[in-house]
């Protein structure tokens, strides 16, 4: 089970890298509970430009990284991973999504499943790089950017992560 961060797990405010600015989203614990049971691992993947752009460090983000996981694991539920692709759009890189570069890193760490595995995003570009990495299963939630619901490539549409375990 792929998740994006902002917009997913927490309120997207923009560059967020300030623990004290995260805010989880209602209902993604109870979500992550639910994938666990059904068998799932979780791993992030994020773009997090705001580090090339300047507006933050590495080191900032691992912060609210770390912090992130042990509120996740203080719910019992283990997050196996945290890609995060740090480069501004311009540079080109194969990480950025819609680029499918932070799940094929995934893969190879960790010899997943891709047919059988999920993508929750809430950007297009999400849903690209996932369905890019050979994800057909995929969610784009509300709780974030504004979405074009008609023309999405996601295989459902919801109002947040918490309506995801219905279709799993
Ligand atoms: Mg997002
Ligand atoms: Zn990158």
């Amino acid at each position: 089970m792929f998740l994006d961060r902002d917009g997913v797990i927490n309120k997207e405010i923009g560059y967020l890298y300030k623990v004290e600015d995260f805010e989880f989203i209602d209902g993604v614990f109870d979500a992550c509970l639910d994938f666990q049971s059904s068998g799932y691992k979780i791993i992030v993947v994020t773009n997090q430009s705001g580090i090339e752009r300047g507006y933050y460090s590495v080191e900032d983000f691992q912060l609210v990284t770390q912090w992130m996981l042990e509120q996740f694991k203080a719910q019992g539920i283990q997050i196996l991973d945290v890609f995060f692709c740090p480069h501004a759009p311009d540079s080109n890189c194969s990480c950025r999504k819609p680029k499918p570069g932070m799940f094929n890193q995934a893969n190879d760490k960790h010899n997943i499943d891709m047919a059988n595995s999920w993508m929750i995003g809430d950007k297009e570009a999400d849903i690209q790089a996932a369905n890019a990495a050979g994800i057909s299963n995929t969610v784009l939630v509300k709780s974030g950017h504004s979405i074009d619901e008609k023309n999405t490539k996601a295989q459902f549409v919801f109002d947040s992560i918490k309506q995801v375990s219905k279709v799993l």
